[in-house]
C-alpha cells in the first residue's frame, strides 16, 4: 500500500517550493502505529524555518488578501481537484501513520473535499458585507477583513482534516497560513503541502514546515503572526495561551480535548443508544476529542443497556489499517498503550466493576495494539483521575442515575465542555440539555463523535475557548471591522461654540 515517495523527505514548504534545511535541529519518524518492526522515514525539521516561513507569509499578504475572492475561490477549487485526484492515497497515508482502517481514513479525506465547498458557500456568506442606512446620507458598513498571518497547529489523530479546517477558511477570507502538522504524521503534512502546490496559490500564501513541539512553540510565539489556530491537548492549548500572553493582537483559538457524557433515560431506544457510545467510545480507537467516555443511564435501564455495550465492546474486531474489516487500528504510540494500562488502574481504584476487560493486547502484527474496556462505577467520586481526564484510548465508565435532572447534572459536571449526547425520546429533555449542560455541541440520540461541517464545532470550558470551528471558522479568521461611509458630502453640521469655515 505504501508508496515509498510519500515517506522521502522533501522538507518545507515555504513560497511556493519544497527545501531541506541548510542546518537541521533534529528529525521527526513517520511511523505505522500498527507495525513498529521499522520506520517508514524520517523528516528533519529546523526551528529558524519559522521565522523564514513568516516572513514570506507576509510578504505574500498584501497580494492575496487585495485579490478579487473569485481568485482566491478559484485557487481553492483547483485544491479541491488536487485532493480529489490523490484521495485515495491521502486516506492510505493517514491510515498508516494514524494507525485508523482506511475505511475511516477515506471519511476523513471526504470531509476535506467537503470543507472547502462549505467554506466557499457557507463560510463566505456567514461573513458577507453588511450595509445600514444610517440616514443624512451615511451608510454603514460591516466589513470581515482579512487578519494577516496565521500559524495553524495540528493534531495526530485528524492529521489532514483538522489542520484543513483552519486553513481553508483562513485562505479563503484573505490571509496566509503558516502550517504545522502533528510530529507523529510528517508524511501525511508533506503530501497535503504537495497538494497545496499543486493548487499554485501564489508563493508564500500557503507554507507547510515540519517539526516538533519546538517548531510549534516557535511558530505560536512569534511577534510578526496575527493569530494562531490550534487543535490539540487542553496542556499545550495551555501553553500556547501563557506564551501569548503578551501579544494581545494575536487571534488565538483553541479546540481542545473533551471528557464527553451520554446520558440514556428510561424511555430511549436502547439498542440505538448502545450503538451510538460503542460506537464514540471506540472509534479512532477512542482518540477523538469528541470520543465517549462518561456514560449516565436512567437506573431502569442500566443494566439492560450495561449487558448491550459490553456486547459491543467485546465483538469490536481490532486490525492493522490495511484489514478491510477491522474496526477499530491500534492507538498512536507505545506511551498511548501505557496510558490505556494505567487507565485501568486508576478504574479498579475508583472501585469499578469490570464489564469488559480490555487495554494492552496482541494485535495481527508488533504494534501498540489495545482491546475497547468498558467499566461501571457505583457512583461518580469528584477528584478522580479515572473519571475527570481525558484519556484517548477506548474506554468508557456508566454510573446509573436516578432520574433525569441527576443524570443532566452530571453530564455538566466535568471541566470539559465538549460533547454531550442524550438519549430519549424526549424532545423536551433534550432541549433541557441544550440550556443546562454547558458544551459546545449536543446531540439527540446521535453519538457523541457525530459532527457535520455544516455546523459550528467548539468546545467551552477546557475544550475550547470560544472560538468554534466548522462551519463557524470564518467569524474567527476575520477581523469585524466598521466603516461609516459618506460618498457626496453634505453641508457640515453644526454645533454649537464650533467654528464655521462658510
Ligand atoms: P498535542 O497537543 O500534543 O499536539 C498538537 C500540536 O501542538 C502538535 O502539532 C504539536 O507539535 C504542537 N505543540 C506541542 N507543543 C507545543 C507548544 N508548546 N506550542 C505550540 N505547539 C505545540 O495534541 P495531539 O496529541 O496531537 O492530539 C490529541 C489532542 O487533541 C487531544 O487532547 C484531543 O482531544 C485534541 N483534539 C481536539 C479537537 C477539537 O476539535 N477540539 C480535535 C482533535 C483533537
Amino acid at each position: 500500500m505504501a508508496e515509498p515517495s510519500l515517506f522521502e523527505p522533501r522538507g518545507d514548504f515555504v513560497g511556493g517550493r519544497f527545501a531541506l534545511p541548510e542546518h537541521a535541529d533534529g528529525e521527526i519518524a513517520a511511523l505505522d502505529p500498527g507495525d513498529t518492526r521499522a520506520p517508514l522515514g524520517e523528516f528533519p525539521f529546523a526551528v529558524s524555518s519559522v521565522d523564514h516561513a513568516i516572513d514570506t507569509a507576509r510578504r505574500a499578504w498584501p497580494a492575496w488578501r487585495d485579490a478579487d475572492p473569485g481568485a482566491r475561490a478559484a485557487a481553492l477549487q483547483r485544491f479541491r481537484a488536487a485532493l480529489q485526484a490523490e484521495q485515495e492515497r491521502l486516506a492510505a497515508v493517514i491510515a498508516r501513520e494514524v494507525g485508523k482502517p482506511v475505511w475511516e481514513a477515506r471519511t476523513e479525506v471526504a470531509a476535506m473535499l467537503g470543507k472547502i465547498e462549505i467554506t466557499l458557500a457557507e463560510g463566505l456568506a456567514l461573513v458577507a458585507d453588511r450595509a445600514f442606512e444610517l440616514g443624512a446620507g451615511q451608510v454603514g458598513r460591516w466589513r470581515a477583513a482579512a487578519r494577516g498571518v496565521f500559524g495553524v497547529l495540528g493534531p495526530f489523530n485528524f492529521p489532514g482534516h483538522l489542520m484543513h479546517g483552519h486553513i481553508v477558511p483562513a485562505l479563503a477570507t484573505g490571509n496566509c497560513v503558516v502550517v504545522k502538522p502533528s510530529e507523529r504524521t510528517p508524511a501525511t503534512g508533506q503530501l497535503y503541502a504537495e497538494l497545496v502546490q499543486r493548487a499554485a496559490f501564489p508563493a508564500g500564501v500557503a507554507n507547510v514546515l515540519q517539526g516538533d513541539a519546538t517548531v510549534g512553540a516557535r511558530l505560536a510565539s512569534h511577534p510578526a503572526l496575527d493569530g494562531v489556530l490550534f487543535t490539540g491537548s487542553y496542556s499545550v492549548g495551555r501553553r500556547i495561551l501563557e506564551a501569548t500572553l503578551d501579544q494581545p493582537w494575536k487571534l488565538v483559538a483553541l479546540e481542545m480535548g473533551g471528557k464527553n457524557g451520554a446520558l440514556v433515560c428510561a424511555d430511549a431506544d436502547l439498542d440505538a443508544a448502545a450503538h451510538a457510545i460503542a460506537f464514540g467510545a471506540c472509534v479512532t480507537s477512542g482518540q477523538r476529542c469528541s470520543a465517549t467516555s462518561r456514560v449516565f443511564a436512567e437506573r431502569a435501564v442500566a443494566d439492560a443497556l450495561c449487558e448491550k455495550l459490553a456486547i459491543l465492546f467485546r465483538g469490536i474486531a481490532i486490525g492493522h489499517s490495511s484489514e478491510p474489516d477491522a474496526f477499530m487500528g491500534p492507538v498512536i504510540s507505545r506511551g498511548a498503550r501505557e496510558r490505556h494500562a494505567q487507565v485501568l488502574a486508576w478504574a479498579a481504584a475508583d472501585g469499578a466493576e469490570t464489564l469488559v476487560a480490555g487495554g494492552p493486547a496482541d494485535g495481527p502484527r508488533p504494534g501498540h495494539y489495545v482491546r475497547p474496556s468498558l467499566h461501571r462505577l457505583r457512583g461518580t467520586s469528584p477528584g478522580s483521575r479515572y473519571q475527570s481526564e481525558e484519556h484517548f484510548v477506548p474506554d468508557a465508565f456508566v454510573v446509573a442515575v436516578d432520574s433525569v435532572d441527576a443524570g443532566l447534572a452530571a453530564l455538566d459536571a466535568t471541566d470539559f465542555g465538549l460533547v454531550a449526547s442524550v438519549f430519549t425520546r424526549s424532545r423536551a429533555t433534550y432541549e433541557r440539555a441544550t440550556r443546562e449542560v454547558r458544551v459546545g455541541c449536543v446531540n439527540w440520540n446521535a453519538p457523541t463523535v457525530g459532527a457535520s461541517s455544516k455546523l459550528p464545532f467548539g468546545g467551552v470550558k477546557r475544550s475550547g475557548n470560544d472560538r468554534a470551528a466548522a462551519a463557524a471558522s470564518t467569524l474567527y479568521t476575520t477581523i469585524p471591522q466598521a466603516n461609516l461611509e459618506v460618498a457626496a458630502p453634505g453641508p457640515p453640521a453644526k454645533y454649537p461654540g464650533f467654528p464655521s469655515l462658510s
